[in-house]
Protein backbone atom coordinates (compact mmCIF):
# COMPACT_ATOMS: atom_id res chain seq x y z
CA UNK A 1 0.00 0.00 0.00
CA UNK A 2 1.32 3.28 -0.85
CA UNK A 3 2.16 6.02 1.79
CA UNK A 4 0.12 8.20 2.61
CA UNK A 5 1.05 12.25 1.58
CA UNK A 6 1.40 14.63 4.00
CA UNK A 7 -0.24 18.50 3.26
CA UNK A 8 -0.24 21.19 5.35
CA UNK A 9 -3.71 22.95 5.98
CA UNK A 10 -3.61 26.56 4.36
CA UNK A 11 -2.77 29.25 7.31
CA UNK A 12 -6.30 30.20 7.73
CA UNK A 13 -7.66 26.50 7.89
CA UNK A 14 -5.08 26.06 10.99
CA UNK A 15 -6.35 28.88 12.61
CA UNK A 16 -10.10 27.58 12.01
CA UNK A 17 -9.09 24.60 13.22
CA UNK A 18 -7.95 25.37 16.24
CA UNK A 19 -10.79 27.19 17.04
CA UNK A 20 -13.15 24.27 16.28
CA UNK A 21 -11.01 21.45 18.25
CA UNK A 22 -10.61 23.72 21.35
CA UNK A 23 -14.52 24.96 20.77
CA UNK A 24 -16.63 25.24 23.99
CA UNK A 25 -19.60 25.88 21.35
CA UNK A 26 -22.52 24.31 22.74
CA UNK A 27 -24.57 23.67 19.78
CA UNK A 28 -22.03 21.05 18.32
CA UNK A 29 -24.46 19.15 16.81
CA UNK A 30 -24.53 21.30 13.96
CA UNK A 31 -21.64 19.07 12.67
CA UNK A 32 -24.58 16.67 10.93
CA UNK A 33 -26.40 19.23 9.64
CA UNK A 34 -23.01 20.59 7.64
CA UNK A 35 -21.79 17.14 6.79
CA UNK A 36 -25.80 16.06 5.32
CA UNK A 37 -25.80 19.41 3.71
CA UNK A 38 -22.65 18.43 2.00
CA UNK A 39 -23.69 14.79 1.03
CA UNK A 40 -26.84 16.40 -0.30
CA UNK A 41 -24.99 18.90 -2.07
CA UNK A 42 -22.84 15.55 -3.42
CA UNK A 43 -26.11 13.80 -5.01
CA UNK A 44 -27.35 16.60 -6.64
CA UNK A 45 -24.29 17.26 -8.89
CA UNK A 46 -24.21 13.97 -9.60
CA UNK A 47 -27.70 13.74 -10.62
CA UNK A 48 -27.17 16.92 -12.69
CA UNK A 49 -24.35 15.07 -14.23
CA UNK A 50 -26.15 11.98 -15.31
CA UNK A 51 -28.91 13.99 -17.10
CA UNK A 52 -25.94 13.68 -19.82
CA UNK A 53 -23.91 10.94 -18.31
CA UNK A 54 -26.25 8.23 -17.56
CA UNK A 55 -23.64 5.55 -17.10
CA UNK A 56 -22.39 7.64 -14.01
CA UNK A 57 -25.28 6.55 -11.77
CA UNK A 58 -26.50 3.02 -13.84
CA UNK A 59 -25.10 0.85 -11.05
CA UNK A 60 -26.43 2.35 -8.97
CA UNK A 61 -29.54 5.06 -9.54
CA UNK A 62 -30.92 5.53 -6.14
CA UNK A 63 -29.23 8.05 -3.94
CA UNK A 64 -29.19 8.01 -0.54
CA UNK A 65 -27.33 9.01 2.74
CA UNK A 66 -26.84 6.69 5.54
CA UNK A 67 -25.25 7.31 9.07
CA UNK A 68 -24.03 4.50 11.18
CA UNK A 69 -23.44 4.77 14.97
CA UNK A 70 -21.35 2.43 16.99
CA UNK A 71 -21.05 3.87 20.06
CA UNK A 72 -18.44 0.61 21.40
CA UNK A 73 -15.89 1.67 18.63
CA UNK A 74 -16.86 5.30 19.37
CA UNK A 75 -17.53 6.01 15.79
CA UNK A 76 -19.56 7.28 13.03
CA UNK A 77 -19.98 7.53 9.82
CA UNK A 78 -21.57 9.62 7.72
CA UNK A 79 -21.95 8.06 3.86
CA UNK A 80 -23.83 8.94 0.44
CA UNK A 81 -23.50 7.76 -2.49
CA UNK A 82 -23.29 11.68 -4.31
CA UNK A 83 -20.43 12.56 -6.77
CA UNK A 84 -17.36 12.16 -4.74
CA UNK A 85 -13.81 13.51 -4.63
CA UNK A 86 -10.99 12.52 -6.56
CA UNK A 87 -7.11 13.76 -5.12
CA UNK A 88 -7.66 17.51 -6.71
CA UNK A 89 -10.89 17.72 -5.47
CA UNK A 90 -9.73 16.79 -1.73
CA UNK A 91 -6.73 18.95 -1.63
CA UNK A 92 -9.20 22.02 -3.14
CA UNK A 93 -12.05 21.71 -0.79
CA UNK A 94 -10.95 19.96 2.66
CA UNK A 95 -7.61 21.98 2.66
CA UNK A 96 -8.22 25.98 2.00
CA UNK A 97 -11.17 27.94 2.60
CA UNK A 98 -13.01 27.86 -0.84
CA UNK A 99 -16.52 28.85 0.39
CA UNK A 100 -16.98 32.10 1.18
CA UNK A 101 -19.28 32.06 4.64
CA UNK A 102 -15.76 30.49 5.87
CA UNK A 103 -13.99 33.05 4.48
CA UNK A 104 -16.67 35.68 6.12
CA UNK A 105 -16.54 34.14 9.70
CA UNK A 106 -12.51 33.95 9.31
CA UNK A 107 -12.57 38.05 8.91
CA UNK A 108 -14.72 38.42 11.90
CA UNK A 109 -13.01 36.63 14.23
CA UNK A 110 -11.78 38.67 17.08
CA UNK A 111 -9.23 36.47 18.74
CA UNK A 112 -11.37 36.48 21.86
CA UNK A 113 -11.93 32.98 21.93
CA UNK A 114 -15.33 33.04 23.85
CA UNK A 115 -16.99 36.20 21.20
CA UNK A 116 -15.23 33.68 18.49
CA UNK A 117 -17.41 30.86 19.45
CA UNK A 118 -20.36 32.81 19.18
CA UNK A 119 -19.26 33.48 15.24
CA UNK A 120 -19.52 29.56 14.45
CA UNK A 121 -23.51 29.76 15.25
CA UNK A 122 -24.02 32.52 13.33
CA UNK A 123 -21.97 31.54 10.09
CA UNK A 124 -21.86 27.58 10.37
CA UNK A 125 -18.25 26.71 9.39
CA UNK A 126 -19.37 23.33 7.16
CA UNK A 127 -16.99 20.80 6.80
CA UNK A 128 -14.65 21.86 9.81
CA UNK A 129 -17.02 21.66 12.00
CA UNK A 130 -16.68 18.15 12.55
CA UNK A 131 -13.41 18.74 14.95
CA UNK A 132 -15.98 19.76 17.43
CA UNK A 133 -16.72 16.91 18.20
CA UNK A 134 -14.53 14.26 16.97
CA UNK A 135 -10.89 13.62 17.79
CA UNK A 136 -10.01 12.38 14.14
CA UNK A 137 -11.50 12.19 10.84
CA UNK A 138 -11.56 10.27 8.10
CA UNK A 139 -12.56 10.94 4.46
CA UNK A 140 -12.73 8.01 1.94
CA UNK A 141 -13.80 8.73 -1.48
CA UNK A 142 -14.60 8.15 -4.88
CA UNK A 143 -15.28 10.41 -7.72
CA UNK A 144 -18.36 9.38 -9.71
CA UNK A 145 -16.71 7.85 -13.37
CA UNK A 146 -13.47 7.36 -12.10
CA UNK A 147 -11.42 4.22 -10.40
CA UNK A 148 -8.98 4.96 -7.94
CA UNK A 149 -10.59 6.28 -4.28
CA UNK A 150 -8.88 8.48 -1.37
CA UNK A 151 -8.32 8.47 1.71
CA UNK A 152 -8.19 11.62 3.69
CA UNK A 153 -7.12 12.12 7.31
CA UNK A 154 -6.36 14.51 9.84
CA UNK A 155 -6.89 15.26 13.58
CA UNK A 156 -7.14 18.56 13.35
CA UNK A 157 -3.67 19.82 14.18
CA UNK A 158 -1.49 21.70 10.87
CA UNK A 159 -1.84 18.78 8.70
CA UNK A 160 -3.70 16.16 6.57
CA UNK A 161 -2.62 13.08 4.88
CA UNK A 162 -4.37 11.92 1.55
CA UNK A 163 -3.49 7.77 0.80
CA UNK A 164 -4.86 5.63 -2.09
CA UNK A 165 -8.07 4.20 -0.43
CA UNK A 166 -10.24 1.04 -1.03
CA UNK A 167 -13.71 1.75 -2.03
CA UNK A 168 -16.70 -0.35 -3.43
CA UNK A 169 -18.36 2.43 -5.78
CA UNK A 170 -18.63 5.95 -5.89
CA UNK A 171 -19.71 8.67 -2.95
CA UNK A 172 -18.23 9.64 -0.07
CA UNK A 173 -17.98 8.01 3.49
CA UNK A 174 -16.62 10.39 6.52
CA UNK A 175 -15.90 8.22 9.64
CA UNK A 176 -15.42 10.31 12.55
CA UNK A 177 -13.84 9.20 16.04
CA UNK A 178 -15.65 10.99 18.70
CA UNK A 179 -14.60 12.80 21.69
CA UNK A 180 -14.78 11.34 24.85
CA UNK A 181 -17.23 14.24 25.37
CA UNK A 182 -19.46 13.95 21.75
CA UNK A 183 -20.76 10.08 22.97
CA UNK A 184 -24.01 11.68 22.86
CA UNK A 185 -24.14 11.80 18.84
CA UNK A 186 -24.06 7.94 19.20
CA UNK A 187 -27.27 7.53 20.18
CA UNK A 188 -30.39 6.88 18.42
CA UNK A 189 -32.60 9.18 19.58
CA UNK A 190 -30.36 12.12 19.40
CA UNK A 191 -29.11 11.51 16.14
CA UNK A 192 -33.06 11.07 15.04
CA UNK A 193 -33.29 14.21 16.50
CA UNK A 194 -30.81 16.17 15.14
CA UNK A 195 -31.50 15.30 11.74
CA UNK A 196 -35.05 15.82 12.24
CA UNK A 197 -34.96 19.30 13.17
CA UNK A 198 -32.09 20.33 10.61
CA UNK A 199 -32.19 18.29 7.75
CA UNK A 200 -35.90 17.19 7.33
CA UNK A 201 -36.10 19.05 4.06
CA UNK A 202 -33.23 17.45 1.92
CA UNK A 203 -34.78 15.30 -0.71
CA UNK A 204 -32.70 12.55 -0.76
CA UNK A 205 -33.42 9.66 2.03
CA UNK A 206 -31.02 9.63 5.57
CA UNK A 207 -31.37 6.26 7.42
CA UNK A 208 -30.10 6.07 10.66
CA UNK A 209 -27.93 2.46 11.96
CA UNK A 210 -27.10 2.28 15.63
CA UNK A 211 -24.90 -0.08 16.77
CA UNK A 212 -23.38 -0.42 20.72
CA UNK A 213 -23.92 -0.23 24.34
CA UNK A 214 -27.97 -0.44 24.23
CA UNK A 215 -29.13 -1.49 20.93
CA UNK A 216 -28.78 -4.83 19.74
CA UNK A 217 -26.04 -5.94 16.74
CA UNK A 218 -28.26 -5.72 14.57
CA UNK A 219 -27.05 -3.46 11.81
CA UNK A 220 -24.41 -6.05 10.54
CA UNK A 221 -25.92 -6.49 7.27
CA UNK A 222 -25.85 -3.61 4.81
CA UNK A 223 -29.44 -5.19 3.11
CA UNK A 224 -30.76 -5.05 6.02
CA UNK A 225 -30.21 -1.30 7.03
CA UNK A 226 -31.82 -0.38 3.36
CA UNK A 227 -35.42 -1.57 4.36
CA UNK A 228 -34.95 1.05 7.39
CA UNK A 229 -37.93 4.18 7.28
CA UNK A 230 -35.57 6.86 6.22
CA UNK A 231 -35.53 9.50 8.92
CA UNK A 232 -36.53 12.76 7.52
CA UNK A 233 -39.32 13.30 5.01
CA UNK A 234 -37.36 13.08 1.95
CA UNK A 235 -39.74 15.31 -0.46
CA UNK A 236 -38.42 18.14 -1.57
CA UNK A 237 -39.81 20.90 0.54
CA UNK A 238 -41.01 23.17 -1.77
CA UNK A 239 -43.45 20.99 -3.38
CA UNK A 240 -44.94 20.28 0.16
CA UNK A 241 -47.96 22.48 0.77
CA UNK A 242 -47.58 25.38 3.17
CA UNK A 243 -49.54 24.44 5.88
CA UNK A 244 -47.06 21.68 6.55
CA UNK A 245 -44.35 23.35 6.91
CA UNK A 246 -42.92 25.25 9.81
CA UNK A 247 -41.12 28.20 10.34
CA UNK A 248 -38.12 26.33 11.48
CA UNK A 249 -38.06 23.77 8.78
CA UNK A 250 -38.42 26.75 6.20
CA UNK A 251 -35.23 28.27 8.22
CA UNK A 252 -33.36 25.02 8.10
CA UNK A 253 -34.05 24.88 4.46
CA UNK A 254 -32.87 28.44 3.56
CA UNK A 255 -29.54 27.79 5.50
CA UNK A 256 -29.09 24.87 3.65
CA UNK A 257 -29.73 26.18 0.08
CA UNK A 258 -27.66 29.66 0.66
CA UNK A 259 -25.39 28.17 2.53
CA UNK A 260 -25.82 31.30 4.94
CA UNK A 261 -26.69 30.57 8.91
CA UNK A 262 -28.87 33.84 9.42
CA UNK A 263 -32.43 33.94 9.87
CA UNK A 264 -34.50 34.32 6.37
CA UNK A 265 -36.12 38.08 6.67
CA UNK A 266 -38.77 37.18 4.10
CA UNK A 267 -39.70 34.47 2.30
CA UNK A 268 -41.97 33.71 -1.06
CA UNK A 269 -43.76 29.90 -1.58
CA UNK A 270 -45.76 29.49 -3.85
CA UNK A 271 -46.58 27.40 -6.86
CA UNK A 272 -47.82 28.60 -10.69
CA UNK A 273 -50.09 26.83 -12.36
CA UNK A 274 -51.09 28.90 -15.47
CA UNK A 275 -49.45 28.42 -19.05
CA UNK A 276 -46.22 27.47 -17.16
CA UNK A 277 -46.21 25.31 -13.94
CA UNK A 278 -43.38 26.00 -11.69
CA UNK A 279 -43.07 26.10 -8.13
CA UNK A 280 -40.83 29.17 -6.41
CA UNK A 281 -39.74 29.40 -2.74
CA UNK A 282 -37.04 32.08 -2.28
CA UNK A 283 -36.12 33.97 0.75
CA UNK A 284 -34.31 37.69 1.39
CA UNK A 285 -31.21 37.09 4.06
CA UNK A 286 -31.50 38.99 7.02
CA UNK A 287 -28.00 40.45 6.48
CA UNK A 288 -25.76 41.25 3.05
CA UNK A 289 -23.95 37.73 1.36
CA UNK A 290 -20.08 38.47 0.98
CA UNK A 291 -20.37 38.71 -2.40
CA UNK A 292 -23.45 40.97 -2.70
CA UNK A 293 -21.09 44.00 -4.20
CA UNK A 294 -19.12 41.63 -6.84
CA UNK A 295 -18.71 42.68 -10.05
CA UNK A 296 -20.06 39.96 -11.20
CA UNK A 297 -23.14 40.12 -9.66
CA UNK A 298 -24.02 36.60 -9.27
CA UNK A 299 -27.42 35.33 -8.98
CA UNK A 300 -27.43 32.04 -6.55
CA UNK A 301 -31.06 31.21 -6.54
CA UNK A 302 -31.07 27.42 -7.13
CA UNK A 303 -32.74 26.41 -11.09
CA UNK A 304 -34.20 22.46 -10.52
CA UNK A 305 -36.18 21.14 -13.08
CA UNK A 306 -39.20 18.07 -12.04
CA UNK A 307 -37.09 18.35 -9.37
CA UNK A 308 -33.49 17.56 -10.68
CA UNK A 309 -31.37 20.23 -10.12
CA UNK A 310 -29.72 21.94 -12.50
CA UNK A 311 -27.77 24.75 -11.37
CA UNK A 312 -26.83 27.51 -9.00
CA UNK A 313 -25.49 29.66 -11.07
CA UNK A 314 -28.61 31.28 -12.51
CA UNK A 315 -27.37 35.00 -13.63
CA UNK A 316 -29.77 35.93 -16.13
CA UNK A 317 -32.27 34.46 -14.45
CA UNK A 318 -34.07 36.88 -12.38
CA UNK A 319 -32.52 40.33 -12.66
CA UNK A 320 -29.44 41.71 -10.97
CA UNK A 321 -30.67 43.97 -8.92
CA UNK A 322 -32.34 40.80 -7.05
CA UNK A 323 -29.14 38.63 -6.98
CA UNK A 324 -29.73 38.61 -2.86
CA UNK A 325 -32.61 36.47 -3.35
CA UNK A 326 -32.32 32.69 -2.08
CA UNK A 327 -33.74 30.04 -2.83
CA UNK A 328 -34.86 27.60 -5.66
CA UNK A 329 -37.02 27.86 -8.61
CA UNK A 330 -38.31 24.24 -10.33
CA UNK A 331 -39.52 24.22 -13.43
CA UNK A 332 -42.19 21.53 -14.88
CA UNK A 333 -41.71 22.83 -18.68
CA UNK A 334 -38.01 22.99 -19.27
CA UNK A 335 -36.67 20.03 -20.96
CA UNK A 336 -34.50 18.12 -17.92
CA UNK A 337 -31.51 17.66 -20.62
CA UNK A 338 -31.04 21.47 -20.46
CA UNK A 339 -27.30 22.84 -20.24
CA UNK A 340 -26.44 25.28 -18.18
CA UNK A 341 -25.65 27.24 -21.41
CA UNK A 342 -28.86 26.39 -23.31
CA UNK A 343 -30.60 28.61 -20.18
CA UNK A 344 -29.24 31.86 -21.85
CA UNK A 345 -32.07 32.51 -24.27
CA UNK A 346 -34.47 30.10 -23.49
CA UNK A 347 -37.78 31.61 -24.15
CA UNK A 348 -39.92 29.09 -21.31
CA UNK A 349 -37.10 30.23 -18.77
CA UNK A 350 -37.73 34.19 -19.39
CA UNK A 351 -41.18 34.18 -18.68
CA UNK A 352 -40.90 32.40 -15.80
CA UNK A 353 -38.68 34.97 -14.97
CA UNK A 354 -40.14 37.82 -15.94
CA UNK A 355 -43.73 36.09 -14.04
CA UNK A 356 -41.43 35.51 -10.61
CA UNK A 357 -39.82 39.37 -10.75
CA UNK A 358 -43.55 41.03 -10.85
CA UNK A 359 -44.30 38.77 -8.04
CA UNK A 360 -41.51 39.80 -6.03
CA UNK A 361 -41.84 42.95 -6.59
CA UNK A 362 -45.42 42.51 -6.11
CA UNK A 363 -45.24 40.81 -2.89
CA UNK A 364 -42.20 43.51 -1.94
CA UNK A 365 -45.11 46.74 -2.19
CA UNK A 366 -47.89 44.47 -0.13
CA UNK A 367 -45.19 43.93 2.67
CA UNK A 368 -44.37 47.73 2.46
CA UNK A 369 -47.93 48.39 2.94
CA UNK A 370 -48.65 46.05 5.79
CA UNK A 371 -45.41 45.83 7.85
CA UNK A 372 -43.41 49.37 7.14
CA UNK A 373 -40.14 47.78 9.96
CA UNK A 374 -39.99 44.71 8.14
CA UNK A 375 -39.87 46.46 4.56
CA UNK A 376 -37.62 49.14 5.77
CA UNK A 377 -35.00 46.49 7.82
CA UNK A 378 -34.87 44.30 3.87
CA UNK A 379 -34.33 48.15 2.18
CA UNK A 380 -31.98 49.24 4.76
CA UNK A 381 -29.74 46.30 4.00
CA UNK A 382 -30.49 45.91 0.14
CA UNK A 383 -32.08 49.10 -0.68
CA UNK A 384 -28.82 49.70 -2.65
CA UNK A 385 -28.91 46.64 -4.78
CA UNK A 386 -32.80 47.33 -5.71
CA UNK A 387 -32.01 50.46 -6.83
CA UNK A 388 -29.68 49.25 -9.43
CA UNK A 389 -33.19 48.29 -11.18
CA UNK A 390 -33.85 52.14 -11.77
CA UNK A 391 -31.60 52.35 -14.46
CA UNK A 392 -31.39 49.57 -16.09
CA UNK A 393 -34.68 47.87 -15.77
CA UNK A 394 -36.89 50.18 -17.76
CA UNK A 395 -39.84 47.53 -17.71
CA UNK A 396 -39.55 47.49 -13.98
CA UNK A 397 -38.95 51.59 -13.30
CA UNK A 398 -42.52 52.58 -12.63
CA UNK A 399 -43.02 49.34 -9.76
CA UNK A 400 -39.74 50.77 -8.46
CA UNK A 401 -39.98 54.38 -7.79
CA UNK A 402 -43.00 53.04 -5.64
CA UNK A 403 -40.44 51.05 -3.59
CA UNK A 404 -37.25 53.07 -3.25
CA UNK A 405 -37.25 54.44 0.13
CA UNK A 406 -34.92 57.96 1.14
CA UNK A 407 -33.52 59.32 4.54
CA UNK A 408 -34.36 62.75 3.67
CA UNK A 409 -33.74 66.37 5.97
CA UNK A 410 -37.61 65.54 7.62
CA UNK A 411 -36.72 63.32 10.28
CA UNK A 412 -34.84 59.87 10.52
CA UNK A 413 -36.71 57.32 9.48
CA UNK A 414 -37.36 56.44 5.98
CA UNK A 415 -39.45 58.04 2.87
CA UNK A 416 -41.18 57.47 -0.22
CA UNK A 417 -41.77 59.51 -3.03
CA UNK A 418 -45.22 59.45 -2.66
CA UNK A 419 -44.64 60.83 1.03
CA UNK A 420 -42.52 62.99 -0.11
CA UNK A 421 -44.86 64.62 -2.99
CA UNK A 422 -47.20 64.42 -0.37
CA UNK A 423 -45.70 66.98 1.96
CA UNK A 424 -43.67 69.24 -0.64
CA UNK A 425 -44.28 73.15 -0.17
CA UNK A 426 -46.82 75.16 -1.91
CA UNK A 427 -45.45 76.46 -5.27
CA UNK A 428 -42.60 73.86 -5.14
CA UNK A 429 -42.09 71.78 -8.54
CA UNK A 430 -39.19 69.52 -7.86
CA UNK A 431 -38.20 66.48 -6.00
CA UNK A 432 -34.73 68.07 -4.01
CA UNK A 433 -31.67 65.51 -3.78
CA UNK A 434 -28.33 65.80 -2.66
CA UNK A 435 -25.30 62.82 -3.10
CA UNK A 436 -22.32 62.58 -1.37
CA UNK A 437 -20.40 59.97 -0.72
CA UNK A 438 -21.79 59.16 2.96
CA UNK A 439 -24.63 60.19 5.05
CA UNK A 440 -22.48 62.43 7.06
CA UNK A 441 -20.71 63.86 4.73
CA UNK A 442 -24.55 64.83 2.51
CA UNK A 443 -26.19 66.19 5.98
CA UNK A 444 -23.11 68.53 6.23
CA UNK A 445 -23.86 69.66 2.40
CA UNK A 446 -23.57 73.68 2.83
CA UNK A 447 -26.33 73.84 -0.10
CA UNK A 448 -28.69 72.36 2.58
CA UNK A 449 -28.77 75.72 4.86
CA UNK A 450 -31.87 77.36 2.45
CA UNK A 451 -34.14 74.67 2.35
CA UNK A 452 -33.78 73.93 5.59
CA UNK A 453 -34.51 77.29 6.55
CA UNK A 454 -37.44 76.82 4.19
CA UNK A 455 -38.45 74.06 5.68
CA UNK A 456 -38.11 72.34 2.33
CA UNK A 457 -37.77 68.79 2.82
CA UNK A 458 -34.19 67.12 0.51
CA UNK A 459 -33.56 63.81 -0.52
CA UNK A 460 -30.12 62.42 1.24
CA UNK A 461 -28.43 59.94 -1.35
CA UNK A 462 -25.26 58.78 -0.22
CA UNK A 463 -25.40 54.98 -2.33
CA UNK A 464 -23.04 55.19 -5.13
CA UNK A 465 -25.64 53.83 -7.15
CA UNK A 466 -28.12 56.97 -6.99
CA UNK A 467 -25.87 58.95 -9.21
CA UNK A 468 -26.25 56.38 -11.76
CA UNK A 469 -30.26 55.78 -11.48
CA UNK A 470 -30.70 59.88 -11.61
CA UNK A 471 -28.68 60.05 -14.33
CA UNK A 472 -31.43 58.14 -16.34
CA UNK A 473 -34.71 58.70 -14.17
CA UNK A 474 -35.86 62.51 -14.66
CA UNK A 475 -39.04 62.68 -12.80
CA UNK A 476 -41.25 60.41 -10.27
CA UNK A 477 -44.87 61.69 -11.64
CA UNK A 478 -44.23 64.73 -13.24
CA UNK A 479 -42.17 65.76 -10.73
CA UNK A 480 -38.39 66.24 -11.80
CA UNK A 481 -35.77 65.15 -10.00
CA UNK A 482 -33.58 68.56 -9.30
CA UNK A 483 -29.91 68.20 -7.33
CA UNK A 484 -29.74 71.25 -5.21
CA UNK A 485 -25.93 71.27 -5.85
CA UNK A 486 -26.81 72.36 -9.80
CA UNK A 487 -28.14 75.75 -11.03
CA UNK A 488 -30.13 78.39 -9.67
CA UNK A 489 -32.75 76.10 -7.44
CA UNK A 490 -35.54 78.64 -7.37
CA UNK A 491 -35.76 78.54 -3.70
CA UNK A 492 -37.66 82.45 -3.77
CA UNK A 493 -40.89 80.86 -5.41
CA UNK A 494 -41.40 78.61 -2.07
CA UNK A 495 -43.53 79.94 0.39
CA UNK A 496 -41.74 79.42 3.64
CA UNK A 497 -44.39 80.73 6.33
CA UNK A 498 -41.34 83.13 7.50
CA UNK A 499 -41.90 86.92 7.14
CA UNK A 500 -38.93 88.34 5.09
CA UNK A 501 -36.64 90.15 7.09
CA UNK A 502 -35.41 92.94 4.83
CA UNK A 503 -32.76 94.53 6.88
CA UNK A 504 -30.35 91.23 6.23
CA UNK A 505 -30.57 91.45 2.60
CA UNK A 506 -28.02 92.69 1.06
CA UNK A 507 -28.30 95.29 -1.32
CA UNK A 508 -28.48 94.85 -5.24
CA UNK A 509 -25.90 96.66 -6.49
CA UNK A 510 -23.44 95.80 -4.04
CA UNK A 511 -23.70 92.22 -4.49
CA UNK A 512 -22.88 92.75 -7.99
CA UNK A 513 -19.78 94.71 -6.99
CA UNK A 514 -18.72 91.86 -5.35
CA UNK A 515 -19.67 89.01 -7.47
CA UNK A 516 -17.75 90.86 -10.00
CA UNK A 517 -14.68 90.78 -7.89
CA UNK A 518 -14.72 86.96 -7.04
CA UNK A 519 -14.84 86.60 -10.48
CA UNK A 520 -12.00 88.77 -10.95
CA UNK A 521 -10.04 86.29 -7.73
CA UNK A 522 -11.23 83.49 -9.13
CA UNK A 523 -10.61 83.32 -12.75
CA UNK A 524 -11.27 80.31 -14.72
CA UNK A 525 -12.00 78.13 -12.03
CA UNK A 526 -15.82 79.04 -11.98
CA UNK A 527 -17.82 79.69 -14.55
CA UNK A 528 -19.99 82.38 -12.89
CA UNK A 529 -20.34 83.75 -9.19
CA UNK A 530 -23.98 84.41 -8.12
CA UNK A 531 -25.93 85.48 -5.04
CA UNK A 532 -28.13 83.36 -4.09
CA UNK A 533 -31.07 82.31 -1.58
CA UNK A 534 -29.52 78.42 -0.85
CA UNK A 535 -27.16 79.58 1.92
CA UNK A 536 -28.08 80.77 5.25
CA UNK A 537 -25.02 80.27 7.49
CA UNK A 538 -22.53 79.57 5.17
CA UNK A 539 -20.87 82.40 3.17
CA UNK A 540 -20.36 81.03 -0.07
CA UNK A 541 -21.07 77.75 -1.58
CA UNK A 542 -20.07 75.53 -5.20
CA UNK A 543 -22.66 74.60 -7.75
CA UNK A 544 -23.05 73.47 -10.51
CA UNK A 545 -24.54 74.50 -13.90
CA UNK A 546 -28.01 73.30 -14.44
CA UNK A 547 -26.21 71.50 -17.98
CA UNK A 548 -23.23 70.24 -16.19
CA UNK A 549 -23.00 67.41 -14.32
CA UNK A 550 -23.82 67.07 -10.64
CA UNK A 551 -20.75 67.51 -8.41
CA UNK A 552 -20.52 64.49 -6.86
CA UNK A 553 -20.82 62.39 -9.58
CA UNK A 554 -18.17 64.83 -11.60
CA UNK A 555 -16.24 63.65 -8.27
CA UNK A 556 -17.10 59.86 -8.62
CA UNK A 557 -16.10 59.84 -11.91
CA UNK A 558 -12.94 62.08 -11.76
CA UNK A 559 -11.65 59.48 -8.40
CA UNK A 560 -11.74 56.85 -11.47
CA UNK A 561 -9.94 58.63 -13.81
CA UNK A 562 -13.31 58.75 -16.12
P1 LIG B 1 -19.63 24.26 1.39
O1 LIG B 1 -20.53 23.08 1.52
O2 LIG B 1 -20.28 25.53 1.81
O3 LIG B 1 -19.01 24.38 0.03
P2 LIG B 1 -18.02 22.79 3.24
O4 LIG B 1 -16.90 23.17 4.15
O5 LIG B 1 -19.21 22.22 3.91
O6 LIG B 1 -18.40 24.07 2.41
O7 LIG B 1 -17.50 21.78 2.16
C1 LIG B 1 -16.40 22.11 1.37
C2 LIG B 1 -16.42 21.38 0.04
O8 LIG B 1 -16.03 20.02 0.18
C3 LIG B 1 -17.76 21.30 -0.64
O9 LIG B 1 -18.03 22.46 -1.39
C4 LIG B 1 -17.59 20.09 -1.54
O10 LIG B 1 -16.95 20.46 -2.75
C5 LIG B 1 -16.65 19.21 -0.77
N1 LIG B 1 -17.40 18.17 -0.06
C6 LIG B 1 -17.68 18.13 1.25
N2 LIG B 1 -18.39 17.03 1.57
C7 LIG B 1 -18.55 16.34 0.42
C8 LIG B 1 -19.22 15.10 0.07
N3 LIG B 1 -19.86 14.36 0.99
N4 LIG B 1 -19.17 14.71 -1.23
C9 LIG B 1 -18.52 15.45 -2.15
N5 LIG B 1 -17.90 16.61 -1.90
C10 LIG B 1 -17.91 17.06 -0.62
MG1 LIG C 1 -21.29 22.48 3.30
Amino acid sequence: KAKAEQHGFEAEVARLLHLMVHSVYSEREIFLRELISNASDACDKLRYEALTKPDLTKDDPEFHIEIVADAKAKTLVIRDNGVGMNKDDLKANLGTIARSGTAGFMDRLTGDAKRDVQLIGQFGVGFYSVFMVADKVSVLTCRAGEDAAYLWESDGSGTYSIADGDKAGRGTEITLHMKDDAGEFLERFRLERIVKTYSDHIAVPIRLAVSGADEQEKTASGDEEKDDAPVNQGSALWTRAKADITDDQYTEFYRHVSHAFDEPAFRLHYTAEGMQQYSVLLFIPETRPMDLFDPARKSRVKLYVKRVFITDDTSGMLPGWLRFLRGVVDSQDLPLNISREMLQNNPVLKRMSSAITKKVLGELEKLAAKDAEKFEAIWSTFGAVIKEGLYEDLERREALLKLVRFRTTDGDGWVSLADYVGRMKDKQSAIYYVTGPDEAAVKRSPQLEGFKAKGVEVLLLSDPVDDFWLQMVSDYEGKPFKSITRGASDLSDIADGVAKDDKDKAPEGELTVLATLMKDVLGDAVSDVRASDRLTETAACLVADDSAMDMHLERMLKANNQ
